[in-house]
């Protein structure tokens, strides 16, 4: 029996996940859920985001659908989302950006670099230490690797080694990794290349990078395909897997309906794809290309659906 944790989080969350866990249930009413309530709106109710319970609760599941967490800027509290990649080690953030003449995966370093969690506060400065580790830098650099041999493709090294100096030690374990897997592979300085991911995409295929450097370059390539609401991503580890849209809790539209669902679906099927059901996935890929091309759109596509609607509509285009 497959078993699924639905954490909608705060947000738009709960409002896009509910939409994308109907689309899968209706294919698969076999799977068996359960929800995980986490993140700030229950920090405000409770003074607790989430609980040790609840990652063990998590660690049962075969896969988890997430939604978004706010993390507010205080320094009391620590990121929901950071603590249960860290507690599961979900060290890899694929995160794909598809259109009709490109086709790039982001490889993002999902546990340590600038988002290590080691910081501190002191009198007239606030310090954060972005670890590289050689460990942490092998094992991504061979799961990027391993990806664009799948796919015969470049791998892009994303990296500030002329500045930073942890980044040197990336990019050689990153350039060891390529060279043992036999691919192409080529060195490409962070801030140029989120020029240049817009100017040229169809030159890019699998770009590995350290974490915060993902997190940027995923937001921006989101450019390429009409914005934050349609990037999906999996955060993959060697015991556990969570897919969540690329976006946020989106605080400022959150509670109108007017969220795009399509990030949340897509994770969804980056989460069947995941399970071994490639098949449905791609159904799922097919009817969101037909229902758009059909002028069903939320509103940050330029249309006027809301995201339930958008949601009934890939549901009656999946035969539902
Ligand atoms: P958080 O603090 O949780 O990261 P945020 O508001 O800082 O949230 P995002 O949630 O990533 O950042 O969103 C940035 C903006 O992009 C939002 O304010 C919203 O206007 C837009 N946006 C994000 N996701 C969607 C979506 N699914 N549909 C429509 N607009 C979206």
């Amino acid at each position: 029996m497959v078993r699924i944790a639905i954490v909608p989080g705060d947000g738009i969350g709960r409002e896009v996940i509910p939409v994308a866990w109907n689309i899968i249930s209706s294919l698969h009413p076999e799977f068996e859920s359960f929800e995980v309530e986490v993140g700030y709106a229950r920090w405000q109710r409770t003074g607790i985001a989430c609980t040790d319970e609840d990652i063990s609760v998590m660690k049962e599941a075969d896969a988890i659908l997430f939604g978004a967490v706010t993390t507010p800027p205080d320094s009391c509290y620590s990121s929901v989302i950071l603590g249960i990649r860290h507690a599961l080690d979900l060290y890899a953030n694929l995160r794909p950006v598809k259109g009709d003449d490109f086709d790039i995966m982001i490889v993002r370093e999902n546990s340590e670099g600038l988002y290590s969690g080691i910081e501190w506060r002191e009198k007239d400065r606030a310090c954060t230490v972005r670890v590289v580790s050689v460990e942490g830098s092998r094992r991504i650099a061979r799961c990027a690797s391993h990806l664009a041999k799948a796919r015969g493709c470049l791998l892009t090294i994303g990296n500030k080694a002329n500045v930073i100096k942890s980044d040197v030690l990336f990019r050689e374990i990153c350039c060891e990794e390529a060279s043992r897997a036999g691919i192409p592979f080529e060195a490409c300085f962070i801030d140029s290349l989120a020029l240049d991911i817009l100017q040229h995409p169809k030159r890019y295929g699998v770009i590995v990078t350290t974490n915060i450097f993902g997190d940027i370059l995923s937001d921006v390539a989101g450019y390429l395909v009409g914005g934050l609401g349609m990037l999906p991503s999996a955060n993959i580890g060697d015991q556990h897997a969570l897919f969540e849209p690329v976006h946020g809790s989106a605080p400022d539209i959150a509670g109108q309906g007017r969220a795009n669902p399509i990030a949340a679906i897509r994770s969804g099927a980056m989460l069947l794809t995941h399970l071994g059901y490639k098949e449905d996935a791609e159904l799922i890929e097919d009817a969101i290309r037909s229902v758009c091309q059909s002028g069903i759109r939320t509103p940050d596509l330029g249309g006027s659906a809301s995201t339930g609607s958008f949601g009934e509509a890939i549901r009656s285009a999946l035969g539902c």
